[in-house]
Parts: C-alpha cells; structure tokens; sequence
C-alpha cells in the first residue's frame, strides 16, 4: 500500500467508523504530484474537500510526520482546484512553521470536574514551576480524557514565555532517533532533545518492549532532569504497569507526580460538550447538550465529531439543531455506540443503583421499589439496545404482551417529562452504561 493510503487507514483508526466511510473513503490519493514534503489528495468536490481539510488536515499532516519524521504539507484539493494548489501550498508551508502544540489546548479550555481536577491542579502548579518539584509529572488514564490536551497545556502556556518546548510521540521520537543513526548525525538528536526545555511525551506506553529507544530515552531524561529541565508523559497506565519496561525508566517515572484522570461524570461532559459549544461558536440548547453528553462514550473526542456533524447539517439543510434533528442525525453513531450494550449490563447496573437484585428484576415481585425498578430497566433496554423489540422485551421480563412494554414505557416517558430529578436520574442511569 502507498503511504498516502496507509496514512488513511492509520486516521481510520482514531476517528468515528462513519466519519470515514462518509468523507474520507471518498479521498484518493495522488502520488504522482506527492513528494516526500508534500501529500496531495483529492475530494469529488469543494464540500467534502472543505470539510476533511478544517475536521483533519491538522489529524493526516501529524500522522505524515510520525511515519516520516518530516514536516509534510498536506494539501486536500479537488480535481478543478488541482491549479490553485500553489497558492494552498503556500499557506500550508507557513502554517507548518509554528509548534505541533494545539494552540486551542490551553487550560482556560480545559473543563475542570472531579474526574480530572487533580491532574488539572498537577499541570497548572508545573506550568507555574516547570522543572521544580513535579518533574517528571506522568500522567495516567483511558483514551480521549484529556491527557494530551492537559499536558499540551502546560507546554503552551510555557512557549509562550518563550520556552523552548518539544512535544513529541513515543514512535516519532524512534523515528526521529533512527533517521539521525542512519544519517551519522547523533549530536545533532542529543543537542535537539537534551538541550530543549520542556520535553513532552505523549502515549509512553509505547516505549514498552523497545530496547534501543528505552536506553536512548533513558539518556535523554536523565540529561534533562540533571538540568532541572521538565518533562511531562502519558500514558495509558501508570509507570508499574507498563509491561516490557526497564526498572530503571518505571521507577524513574515516579520520581516526580503520577496524576489520573479518571472518566468524566455527566457534568463534566456537559460542561465539555459546553465549552467545545462556545470555542466553535454553535448554539445548542440544554436538551440537545444533556441528550449528546448521555449518548457519548468515556472517549471525549466524540464530541468534536458529533458538533461539528449537527452543525454542517444545520447549516446545509438550514434548519435550527432541535432535539429530534440531533436524534435524528446521530442514530447511526449511536447505534454504533451502543451495539454491545446487552440486556443483562443494564439489569445489573439497575439493580446496583437502585438496590435491589437482578433477579428481583426479572421476577413478577410486586413490591413498590422492584416494580419502580423493573419499569426503569424496560425502559432503558428499549432506549439503550439496539435489537430489542417490544415482543422481546416482554418475553423477557415475563410480561403477557408487548402492550405491557409500551404501557411502561408511557408511564416512564410521562414520569421524564414532569419530573426533573427523575430525568436527571435517568440521566445518570444512562451514562453509567453506556460507559460500561
Ligand atoms: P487523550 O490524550 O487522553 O486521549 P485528548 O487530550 O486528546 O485525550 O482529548 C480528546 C478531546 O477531548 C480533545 O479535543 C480535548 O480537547 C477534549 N477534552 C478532553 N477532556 C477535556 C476537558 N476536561 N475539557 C475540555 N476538553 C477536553
Ligand atoms: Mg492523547
């Protein structure tokens, strides 16, 4: 496969499956004008080319320059635009001047709540202090939590006094040592990473089983802590669970502060998704805001996606972003999501939350709470599953009918509508298993 493909399917793997079976299956690739500093690409017409290129240029020009360690310009064009590629270009070259760091990961933009509160206040006091006592600061927890935006944050805040700050991945660092070893120029790689001031790494997970760039990297961060120098990691786990690591690196590692984010609760998806709202200047309203923060997973980057979706088709089909038009225009990402939600997760997550048992449930109890409970749990598995028909659903909870589905589903509907802490209870119910 050509890099050009290869890099599409890289980007497959960390956007929505139908982000790329809508816009970017649709791209091809040019080799023949593509050169080893430059990645042209081609759309069937302005809009998707427009789209792709706000949504993911930034996402394919860095994957480019972890496969290559090359600054590339990436240019996403359509057939008739082919002759004003030089002008794109030139934009694009000037763009690729400044830093890797994304300016809009800064802590203003960073939402604080409990999940992450500890690590926020962990960044904030190196950004004050790099070097000083928290160094290194290793931050730990699941994909799309913040980590690199938080870890980005501290280093935007110290370019801007004019530091001198790497960001970098574990593969581009390999990368970037192996180029340097082929072309006989190490002190050139040493000056660069050992001189620098703050040295950010981000996913360090992927040193594990990595024998020369573990030694290399160990090199690197005693040169810069001897110098009093910061240095930030993530990583998906802490230091002494990653496995196929040298003791000396993992103990290292907690020399400084180890600081978790943990999955965000629903408020602070909501204030997330708020914020997000605001920085990208879209208008939601509450509804709209609470139903998209249930129906995301722990991953975060959903978000992005999910606005900037609503937004275009607002815009192309011109009409206001209603609950029902969100509804409407996420079905298939929430299917998506929510295809592995069983019947048995939401029962006993019910269960859990409303103490009573599972198989209390299931039962035909009569007593108030597992009836109260048992119509909660219909209720979610109608609204959470993807398969389950209301003939199923009876069958399995042991009513006569499907009418007995749908008369529950009435009475819990109406409890919704008149009931605010019932819906923000439902609320709750609903993101403890769609996080599960
Ligand atoms: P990770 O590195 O943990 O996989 P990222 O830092 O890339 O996750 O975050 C994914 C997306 O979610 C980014 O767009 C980021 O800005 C956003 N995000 C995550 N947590 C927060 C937060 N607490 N406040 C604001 N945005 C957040
Ligand atoms: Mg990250």
């Amino acid at each position: 496969m050509n890099i050009g493909y290869e890099i599409l399917n890289r980007l497959k793997d960390e956007i929505p499956n139908i982000e790329y079976n809508r816009y970017i299956k649709q791209l091809s690739y040019d080799e023949k004008r593509s050169s080893s500093d430059r990645a042209i690409y081609i759309a069937p017409n302005t809009l998707v080319a427009n789209y792709i290129k706000t949504k993911y240029s930034d996402k394919i020009t860095h994957l480019f320059e972890v496969k290559t360690s090359n600054k590339i310009v990436v240019l996403i064009t359509t057939k008739e635009a082919k002759k004003n590629i030089k002008k794109v270009e030139q934009k694009s070259i000037d763009k690729t001047k400044h830093s890797l760091l994304n300016p809009s990961h800064t802590f203003d933009n960073f939402v604080v709540g409990g999940s992450n509160q500890f690590a926020y206040a962990a960044a904030k006091s190196v950004s004050e202090k790099p070097g000083d006592i928290y160094n290194p600061l290793f931050i730990y927890g699941g994909v799309g939590i913040g980590k690199t935006h938080l870890m980005q944050a501290v280093g935007n805040v110290l370019q801007n006094q004019g530091k001198d700050v790497i960001y970098t991945s574990v593969e581009q660092f390999l990368n970037d040592f192996l180029r340097h070893l082929r072309n006989g120029n190490m002190d050139r790689f040493k000056d660069k990473y050992r001189k620098c001031d703050i040295l950010l790494i981000d996913d360090i997970q992927f040193l594990s089983n990595k024998d020369s760039i573990q030694e290399e990297f160990f090199h690197t961060f005693e040169a810069l802590r001897n110098e009093k120098k910061q240095i930030i990691m993530t990583a998906d786990k802490q230091p002494k669970k990653i496995g196929g690591l040298e003791e000396r690196l993992k103990s290292r590692f907690e020399w400084g502060l180890i600081a978790d984010i943990q999955p965000p609760e629903l408020e602070t998806k909501i204030n997330i998704i708020k914020k997000k709202c605001e920085i990208n200047r879209i208008k939601l309203n509450n509804e709209v805001i609470n139903y998209i923060a249930t129906i995301i997973e722990n991953n975060t980057r959903e978000i992005e996606g999910i606005l900037s979706k609503l937004h275009a088709y607002s815009k192309l089909m011109n009409i206001d972003i209603t609950i029902e038009f969100t509804k409407n225009v996420l079905k298939e990402q929430i299917r998506e999501n929510r295809s592995n939600i069983t019947i048995d997760t939401i029962i006993n997550i019910v269960a859990k939350e409303l103490n009573v048992k599972p198989s209390e449930i299931k039962s035909k109890g009569r007593s108030r709470n597992i009836v109260y409970a048992r119509r909660v749990a219909i209720y979610l598995c109608r609204d959470l599953t993807t398969n389950s028909t209301m003939p199923q659903l009876a069958q399995y909870f042991g009513m006569k009918d499907h009418t007995a589905i749908s008369h529950t589903m009435k009475k819990i509907n109406e409890l919704i509508k008149n009931d605010e802490d019932f819906k923000t209870k439902i609320d709750e119910l609903t993101n403890k298993i769609t996080s599960s």
